[in-house]
């Protein structure tokens, strides 16, 4: 490093600079900022010189700094979220809904907003996230291609992670990615409907009894249709609205009579008479498919009013 030639003003020569640490204050957006830095000096006349690559190591480190200070996910982590979930970074942009060239930007160093940079921060740190926006949002990309390979690498990386996900896991990220605000409430009323319906339609139980890790982290095609239909149809009502309609549910009433002093937290409703029941909606309702959902909805909706 200190054979570096470099041109003096001072001197009007080139010069061997020396390098040497500072602490820098620097203005940045009206805040004030410290860092380490690096500054390069002419032996000769000690004055500072100028080295591009140095000049660019301290942009680096005053803009690591701006991003620590306002807790912006750091740079080296925003790019490997490409990698990591193989991905390129316009089909990323186009996923998220961005600007095609927002994040390429992003890699070459301008700062992300606070909320852009909070959904990498949350998708470098959490793969199952990422799944989710993967899935609910895979009509943004131009490509199948693009969907596969993520896919695979995503589950890859899903794998390997240390964290055994059940499959509630898995459909409650995505039921909160598709409906963007869910109460905890709606979410488990919502979670109660979809194992229903998917045992009427698909004839078994999308949750398994036990939390048992589940060893494929995707949702089938049958499945997805049916939880979408549940996000269109029931998500719309708010957490209290669909708790009216479980109280005037087989499964609830039920499992109520059967404990009639027991809090209602404390109820747990069996997956069998969640299944016996949509079973038989589905048949009074005449139910062809995932999308009649609606008229159960609408005939519960009326039905409290
Ligand atoms: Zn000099």
């Amino acid at each position: 490093m200190d054979n570096n030639m470099t041109y003096c003003d001072e001197c009007r020569k080139d010069v061997i600079y020396i390098e040497k640490e500072m602490v820098f204050r620097e203005r940045l957006n009206g805040k004030k900022y410290t860092y380490k830095g690096i500054m390069a000096i002419c032996p000769k006349c000690g004055s500072e010189v100028y080295v591009g690559e140095i000049m660019d190591s301290n942009m680096d480190a005053i803009y690591a700094e701006y991003r620590r200070k306002n807790s912006l996910i750091p740079l080296e982590k925003l790019l490997e979220i490409p990698k990591k979930y193989g991905i390129g970074k316009r089909p990323l942009s186009l996923l998220l809904g961005w600007g095609e060239l927002t994040f390429t930007r992003y890699c070459e160093g301008y700062m992300p907003t606070k909320q852009y940079s909070d959904i990498l921060q949350k998708i470098y740190d959490d793969p199952n996230y990422y799944y989710s926006i993967l899935e609910s949002k895979r009509d943004n990309l131009k490509s199948n291609i693009s969907y596969e390979k993520s896919l695979r690498a995503t589950n890859t990386v899903i794998k390997e992670s240390m964290r055994p996900i059940t499959k509630i896991d898995i459909v409650s990220e995505y039921v909160k990615t598709k409906c963007e605000d869910i109460s905890p409430l709606a979410l488990k009323k919502a979670l109660y409907y979809i194992q229903g319906f998917c045992y009427a339609f698909n004839g078994e139980y999308i949750f398994p009894d036990n939390l048992e890790p589940c060893k494929e982290v995707g949702l089938s095609q049958s499945e997805k249709e049916v939880i979408d239909s549940v996000i269109k149809n029931l998500c719309c009502y708010s957490g209290i609205i669909l708790k009216d309609f479980t109280r005037l549910e087989e499964p609830w009433l039920e499992a109520k009579k059967d404990l009639p002093d027991t809090e209602e937290s404390d109820i747990t409703i069996s997956r069998e008479s969640i299944g016996k029941y949509f079973v038989s909606v589905k048949e009074i309702f005449k139910m062809t498919g995932p999308s009649d959902i609606k008229v159960y909805a609408r005939k519960m909706f009326r039905k409290i009013n």
